[in-house]
């Protein structure tokens, strides 16, 4: 009985695991139309300035308008984006999308702000990636200084080749942020060698604050405070988190207690509001 047992449960495991695999393929497929069939769409998140209040920027985040399946959430489709390759056309649309929209805003005569675009290591690593960049920003007219790049911890691994990338990017005038800050297990040595302008602590610290994750927020800004670099802190969503931060100085906040990442027309909305 117990062989039987074994047997089928290793059936079922493999049956789950194809079924997996299935949707997977059919998501990319679909994943392969999604730009031409116009089912992408940049969200921006507003991100503040902790002591003077003031809007700073946003964050572009991708969200996909599956025709059948409605919305999928980054989570779920940037990892099959980025292990078919998908990620390279996906990502350069999302650079030029949200570049262009900055440039937009800015020509509109509303608050101009620092636009912040994740990129992917697929990305990163792209032979052209520094002339993809320098090719949206000559092609929408945005002014460096108001692109922000967001880079993972561990994209960084290969310390010289970053260094390479990083010191090109901030060449150009061109901002770049360290996301997820604080679970990518990297040296901190390669921090004051890399030109970066912001770190983003990782939301996981902020969840619970307990004695040893405010140890970490705590030393995180410290360390960015002694290397000149701007310190935001993510997935702020309470009175609680913000106070804290408050005490610590951190520089820059986003979460839900300040806004929800919102659609291009309600971002617009916000800045009309907004004196220059
Ligand atoms: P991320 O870059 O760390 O973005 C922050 C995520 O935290 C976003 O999730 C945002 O909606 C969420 N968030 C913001 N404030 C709060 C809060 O107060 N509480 C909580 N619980 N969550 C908050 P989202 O939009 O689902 O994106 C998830 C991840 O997908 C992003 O993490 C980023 O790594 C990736 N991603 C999104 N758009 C793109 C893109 O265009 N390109 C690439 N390569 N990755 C992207
Ligand atoms: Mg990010
Ligand atoms: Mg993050
Ligand atoms: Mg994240």
């Amino acid at each position: 009985l117990a062989k039987d047992q074994g047997k089928s449960t290793h059936r079922f495991f493999t049956q789950e695991l194809n079924n997996d695999m299935i949707e997977k393929t059919l998501l990319e497929m679909d994943l392969r139309q999604a730009i031409s069939r116009d089912e992408i769409e940049l969200h921006y998140q507003p991100q503040y300035d902790m002591k003077t209040g003031r809007m700073t920027g946003v964050e572009a985040l991708a969200r996909w308008n599956h025709s059948k399946k409605g919305l999928i959430s980054p989570g779920q489709f940037i990892p099959i984006a980025e292990e078919s390759g998908l990620i390279l056309p996906i990502g350069l649309w999302v650079l030029e999308t949200a570049c262009k929209q900055a440039k937009q805003w800015q020509e509109q005569g509303l608050l101009t702000i620092r636009m912040s675009v994740n990129v992917s290591i697929r990305q990163f690593k792209q032979p052209t990636f520094i002339a993809d960049v320098l090719g949206v920003l000559q092609r929408t007219g945005l002014d460096p200084a108001y692109l922000n790049i967001e880079i993972t911890e561990s994209m960084t691994t290969d310390v010289q080749y970053s260094q390479k990338i990083l010191q090109r990017l901030h060449d150009e005038g061109i901002h770049v942020s360290i996301d997820d800050f604080g679970t990518g297990y990297s040296s901190l040595s390669y921090l004051s060698k890399f030109p970066i302008t912001h770190l983003k602590i990782d939301q996981i610290f902020l969840q619970d604050l307990s004695s040893s994750n405010t140890a970490i927020i705590k030393t995180i800004i410290e360390l960015a405070k002694n290397l000149s670099i701007d310190v935001i802190a993510e997935g702020v969503e309470t009175e609680e988190q913000a106070i804290f931060l408050s005490t610590l100085r951190c520089d820059e906040v986003q979460g839900f207690l300040y806004s929800r990442p919102l659609p291009k027309l309600e971002v617009e909305k916000l800045l009309q509001t907004i004196p220059v």
